[in-house]
């Protein structure tokens, strides 16, 4: 059985009739995508004979050779389309027509992962084109393989960590490549973004020095997925301006896209203890505890699942952890055995990690109709070809419209109707979203955040770059300009660079040390200490939270208890431990305005851009018993202060405004804080980053605005750009908080509104009303006409 019995409507309604006995609907909003027909254009007079025979495709879609013959003309140029719209095809075509023209001529592809370079690599080997000689130069390349390839190879495939680390730093031995360097193809360039993203633009204008350096000039291709402004954001990539192709013209099935609320569960005292086993937080989050109110997103999805496959469609659920992806595909396996004996075994998870033949083999599966279920964390999302689904469900929103967009594009067969499925989590930001549809449809998708400007990336790359070949006045343009100035010019003041007449030199032995994808110090390793077993690591950031000593660390739903936490040796040692208590860390936030860069003066209402220094201390933790949430200790803790000098988003209300509002002034801290973590948890709606990356703090008082003040801060060094973005779209952004929280149904707070996982006070104060009210005023005032300076000298205190 490999046709599927039922249409996407149909299936809707099975779906829906499971949960017939609630006095609501889980659905809360049915968009129909219409289908679209593809448009083909013939094949441009310029690509290589051999080449198009050997792609022995017809003729190419419209998309593809608009933007193949734009980086054949030598323009940069981005194509940013959907999922499956062939977005290979539009830079293999030029790079590969010029390799087979230009015998001279070489390549570079950098892709996020190892395995997308893997999987190009295998599409351009089996084209079977003569002296183009590709090969993946990563990590798992051997050293003589590593020879052969800079000698020989003209299409060398690898990803930003290779390019930063190793080719780069050894640029003398590349020389000849780089000389005859043509194209740069970036791939899947969308996943450039925040901190990571900025340290890759530096590596990008690094390799443009180097290739200029050896007369090297290569026209750079760019692929991504849909995403807001995509010239803008290639563009910061390689500073360089570039030009782009958005109009999708391959073929898509309509898809029917339901946005899916679990039931709210009826009150108990047990159902918190009941939670875990469902939990997706099971990766470390140990100290999270929120009571829970809806049924779980988890289990809600593994019984869409068992529906889906008992009717004989052929549906991929995405999961966000590899946890969950395990949970989902094993309940589902169950139910359906229960029901047929046998058919569990047409369900099987798949996640990032599974050897190649494995994946392969689950693809093939899935293909064929032997396969009928799958669930799988977003690992699939990147250049896996994996299409032509009958249904996609969605458990918890992935973060951004883009990826939304690139999950639910697994879903539908060319001229197919297809299903989509959009399951929100206990979150504010997935409630706001299945409440609000036109959040998702019919908007553009969030724009690609990155700031090569931040001085925390800026700085070390500049080291890197100066360890190359000495910097000189003129490179300063290609870093940024007076931003670079005055970073070079710090650096020589601290002794990391040496000014000499020819340029500024790294005289240091070896190489800058830089981490492109460090998140403020080294990930901590979690180590059961019987067995020396690495469970897991926890960033940094988050390590002083989580593995502090006497914390129970939850790994794949087994508990652990934190013997010794050593930050000098980023190490946690654990044991298996199945305590009656559950810990809860408390962590004491200090925030201090360094400057203003931006305001809006709103009467009794100020909007704020600035830089502020944070001091974080995590102090003590409580233990609290399973079940009944008393609490039966309070123990205090030794681990050092920690500072993060970051930029800010900040609002400050007059407490007056508050009053005239409603709100009690012993209500003002629970309102501030409420607002703030739902705040939080809005702000990826507008920036693409997740509730992880960012941090807030509420007071009623606080001495540098001296009023009731709502901060947000980025969570990383210097920034990432996600407070700008914030600021700038702030309005909006609270608007979309202030619905958030009143339209919830819970009574006092729950985690779809107003409970943050990660409240270093145990959510304690909040007042849901209160945040509400909050924010009306805020809105309103911002909302009032009135006069806006630039840039203050003075920020101006509230009224
Ligand atoms: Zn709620
Ligand atoms: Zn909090």
């Amino acid at each position: 059985m490999t046709s599927t019995a039922f249409g996407p409507a149909e299936l809707l309604n099975r779906l829906r009739a499971r949960s017939a006995a609630a006095a609501d609907s889980p659905i809360t909003h049915v968009e129909r995508v219409p289908p679209r027909p593809g448009r083909t254009v013939p094949w441009p007079g310029w690509v290589a004979p051999s080449l198009r025979e050997s792609l022995a495709i017809p003729g190419p879609w419209e998309h593809q050779v608009a933007a193949a013959t734009l980086a054949h003309e030598g323009t940069h140029v981005v194509v940013a389309t959907g999922t499956a719209s062939g977005k290979s095809l539009a830079y293999q075509l030029p790079v590969l027509t010029r390799l087979l023209t230009d015998e001279r001529a070489t390549a570079l592809y950098i892709s996020p992962t190892k395995a997308l370079a893997a999987d190009q690599l295998r599409a351009v080997a089996r084209l079977g084109l003569d002296g183009v000689r590709p090969a993946t130069y990563d990590g798992d390349t051997s050293r003589e393989e590593r020879d052969w390839i800079r000698q020989h190879s003209r299409f060398v495939l690898t990803n930003p960590d290779m390019l930063h680390h190793g080719i780069l730093p050894g640029h003398d031995r590349w020389a000849s490549f780089l000389r005859r360097l043509a194209y740069v193809v970036i791939d899947e360039c969308h996943a450039y973004r925040g901190v990571f993203g900025s340290h890759v633009a530096h590596v990008i204008r690094r390799l443009r020095r180097l290739a200029a350096r050896y007369r090297g000039a290569p026209t750079f291709v760019l692929a991504s997925a849909t995403s807001g402004d995509p010239a803008g954001a290639a563009s910061r990539l390689i500073g360089l301006p570039v030009a782009e192709v958005t109009s999708d013209a391959s073929p898509r099935g309509g898809v029917t896209f339901a946005l899916w609320e679990p039931p709210l569960l009826p009150p108990s005292p047990a159902s918190a203890a009941a939670a875990p086993d469902f939990s997706e937080m099971s990766g470390g989050l140990a100290e999270v505890e929120l009571p829970q109110v809806r049924r779980s997103a988890l289990r809600e999805t593994a019984d869409l699942l068992t529906d889906a496959v008992a009717a004989g469609t052929r549906t991929l659920a995405f999961v966000r952890s590899r946890r969950g992806a395990e949970v989902v595909a094993t309940v589902a396996r169950r139910s359906l055995d229960e029901a047929v004996p046998g058919l569990g075994a047409r369900v099987a998870a798949y996640r990032a990690g599974y050897l190649k033949e494995d994946r392969r083999e689950i693809e093939r599966a899935l293909l064929s109709g032997d396969l009928l279920g799958l669930a799988s964390t977003n690992a699939l999302e990147l250049g896996v070809d994996l299409v032509g689904l009958d249904a996609v469900l969605i458990c918890g929103y992935p973060g951004t419209r883009a990826s939304l967009w690139q999950q639910a594009g697994r879903a539908g067969r060319s001229g197919g109707e297809a299903l989509a499925v959009l399951i929100a989590r206990d979150d504010p930001l997935d409630t706001y979203l299945v409440h609000h549809p036109e959040a998702l449809f019919g908007r553009p998708v969030e724009m690609t955040v990155l700031d090569p400007a931040n001085p925390y990336v800026l700085g070390p790359q500049l080291c890197c770059a100066a360890s190359e070949a000495p910097i000189t006045e003129a490179d300063l343009e290609l870093f940024g300009g007076d931003v670079a100035r005055e970073a070079v010019r710090g650096l020589t003041e601290s002794g990391a660079l040496r000014r000499r007449p020819s340029g500024w030199y790294w005289t240091h032995p070896g190489r800058p040390d830089v981490d492109l994808r460090g998140a403020g110090g080294p990930p901590v390793s979690v180590v059961e200490s019987s067995t020396g077993r690495l469970l897991g690591t926890v960033d940094h950031g988050s390590s002083h939270m989580m593995l502090h000593t006497g914390a129970v660390y939850l790994h794949q739903g087994v508990s652990f208890v934190v013997d010794d936490l050593n930050l000098d040796d980023a190490i946690a040692l654990v044991r298996q431990h199945e305590p009656e208590w559950s810990t809860h860390a408390r962590e004491v936030v200090d925030l201090t305005v360094l400057g203003v860069r931006e305001y809006v003066d709103a009467g009794p209402v100020g909007m704020f851009l600035g830089d502020v220094e944070v001091t974080s201390q995590v102090v003590s933790y409580q233990r609290r018993r399973i079940g009944s949430g008393e609490v039966i200790d309070t123990k205090p803790l030794d681990l050092p202060v920690r500072d993060l000098r970051t930029v800010a988003v900040w609002f400050t209300v007059s407490p007056a405004a508050l009053e005239a509002a409603g709100i009690e002034p012993a209500d003002f801290p629970g309102a501030l804080h409420a607002a703030e973590h739902a705040a939080i948890g809005l702000l990826p709606l507008m920036a693409t980053c997740d509730r992880w990356d960012i941090g807030g703090l509420s007071t009623a008082n606080h001495a540098d605005t001296e009023a009731p003040t709502v901060f947000v801060y980025d969570g990383h060094p210097g920034g990432a750009g996600f407070a700008e973005r914030a600021y700038a779209t702030a309005a909006e952004w609270l608007r979309a908080t202030r619905s958030a929280i009143d339209a919830c149904g819970c009574e006092t707070g729950c985690p779809s509104c107003v409970q943050s996982p990660k409240c270093g006070n145990g959510n304690n104060p909040l007042h849901k009303e209160g945040a509400v009210s909050v924010l009306d005023v805020v809105l309103t005032e911002l909302g009032r006409p009135r006069r806006t300076p630039d840039r203050p000298a003075q920020p101006p205190s509230p009224a």
